[in-house]
């Protein structure tokens, strides 16, 4: 689907289907109302009662070549912008269309900035195309071949082609994301996952990557990471991507969960909860997508990208309940759960991450259940031992229309995950407050002083059901847009 812009008068423009905008409590006696009434041959007042339109963001009225969205009130256009936008696609899917032109939305307003609704729209419409049809041919296909955004005014148009560029290339990234998380594990292993990062390596000209074997992390002695990796016919691998600009203002790391497929290991999980697992290495899946936007975008941020990928299987070498673990800072581990093992393997990339010497740190792992009781299957929790940091990351997931919450890293709740014959145990002596007893654990292999947020994606990284008018079921690439938003604010 390629999406341009253009110069032009939407209603004069040469398309299968027109879409146009109305905002709510517009008055219908304005111009340009008066000219869509002529265009639907009077119907339009007519439809807009019978279909009870008001112009309410996302309603949409059908006429056969012209498509009237609601826009809702000008002031929270640009954040409902996404949802319109990816509802108008999904009645365009319906209809036999090639070719559409889209208005852009709120060209009048004042704050209207075309730079950015076209970005927005374009994220929006590319978003909502997504098929994964690598082992299905799709029941609906996607026809829509071109997609023109519509400016009246000239310079608009040509900085919406800046917006709708931008947006190809972050969509890029979490379309790749979609696809790793989408794959089946027997496919997407963390041999496939390394190879992976060695083609995105290849992108761009600042990209370097270092992919680590089993012998080569037992050097690094971490001894969690291999303890999960133990039980797996499946080699693990530790993949280190790096983005270093000629003049980079900050140094940053971020850290992606990479269970390529979570068994539970002997603490098995119900049959129930062990089917979507092969989405639990959706942190790593957004670490590579993150990449992929790198390299196009090329801020003056260094980036590292670690990952830690193991399946997690049982077996009669796999990791035993209350066996004990040196990770690689030396802290001892008491594994009572080997259902926990996200933080094992995150516990030794943490550290690895330090090592970098970078200013902030930043993990992203579907690593509790716990989260999805608490905030839900579409929102992701935050806990950061820096307030700045979590308000910032949440502020760009809010503009991205990725939700985020924080969650407290309350020290009161370490004793719980004190062991009695090692420094921690895995999994928390109380089943409450799972989520932050979680977090806890991760902050026992922070280094003092170290700016660092972990980011619980348990319930958005995988959409059961569609997440948004604009994002479908499956892997939803979640954190990509959030990080490049976040980098870009450094
Ligand atoms: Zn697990």
């Amino acid at each position: 689907m390629n999406i341009t812009s253009q110069k032009g008068d939407i209603l004069k423009t040469e398309a299968e289907v027109r879409v146009v905008g109305i905002y709510e409590g517009e008055d219908w006696e304005n111009s340009f109302i008066q000219r869509l009434g002529e265009e639907t041959g009077g119907k339009l007042q007519i439809n807009a009662k019978k279909k009870d339109f008001t112009g309410n963001a996302g309603q949409i009225l059908s006429f056969p070549d012209l498509l009237i969205v609601g826009l809702g009130k000008s002031e929270t256009l640009s954040t409902a912008l996404r949802e319109i936008t990816g509802s108008v696609y999904s009645q365009l899917q319906s209809l036999p269309v090639t070719h559409v032109a889209f208005e852009l939305f709120g060209e009048d307003d004042e704050s209207f900035d075309p730079n950015q609704t076209a970005q927005l729209m374009t994220e929006a419409l590319l978003l909502a195309s997504y098929q994964f049809d690598t082992y299905k041919k799709p029941k609906q296909k996607n026809i829509l071949e071109e997609i023109i955004l519509i400016a009246e005014d000239g310079k608009d148009a040509i900085k919406a082609e800046k917006g709708i560029k931008k947006a190809k290339q972050i969509i890029d990234g979490v379309t790749v994301a979609r696809d790793l998380v989408n794959t089946p594990a027997q496919d997407m292993n963390p041999i496939r996952l390394a190879q992976t990062a060695e083609r995105i390596a290849k992108l761009g000209s600042h990209i370097r990557v270092r992919v680590y074997n089993r012998e080569q992390i037992e050097k690094k002695n971490m001894n969690a990471f291999l303890a999960v990796a133990q039980g797996s016919d499946v080699e693990p691998r530790l993949i280190h991507l790096t983005y270093k600009p000629e003049k980079a203002k900050k140094s940053i790391a971020i850290v992606g969960k990479g269970i390529t497929f979570d068994s539970g290991g002997l603490s098995l999980k119900p049959a129930d909860s062990m089917q979507s697992m092969k989405c639990d290495m959706a942190g790593a899946a957004s670490v590579l997508g993150l990449f992929v936007v790198l390299a196009k975008l090329e801020p003056n941020i260094e980036v590292h990208g670690i990952i830690a990928a193991t399946e997690n299987m049982p077996s009669g070498k796999a990791m035993r309940p209350g066996d004990v673990v040196r990770a690689a800072n030396k802290k001892t581990i008491e594994i009572l759960n080997t259902d926990a093992e996200g933080r094992l393997t995150l516990a030794d990339a943490l550290v690895y991450a330090q090592k970098q010497k970078v200013d902030t740190v930043i993990d992203l792992a579907t690593l509790t259940g716990a989260c999805v009781v608490t905030l839900g299957e579409e929102i992701a929790g935050v806990m950061s031992n820096n307030s700045d940091l979590a308000h910032k990351l949440i502020e760009s997931a809010t503009v991205v229309g990725e939700e985020l919450w924080e969650l407290p890293l309350f020290g009161r709740y370490a004793k719980l995950v004190e062991s009695d014959i090692a420094d921690l145990r895995n999994i928390a002596t109380s089943r409450y407050g799972g989520t932050l007893t979680a977090g806890l654990f991760l902050k026992e292999f922070i280094e003092e002083g170290q700016k660092w947020a972990h980011i619980d994606i348990a319930g958005p990284a995988y959409a059961e059901r569609p997440l948004s008018s604009y994002i479908g079921k499956g892997g939803t690439g979640y954190g990509v847009r959030t990080l490049v938003k976040w980098i870009e604010s450094l």
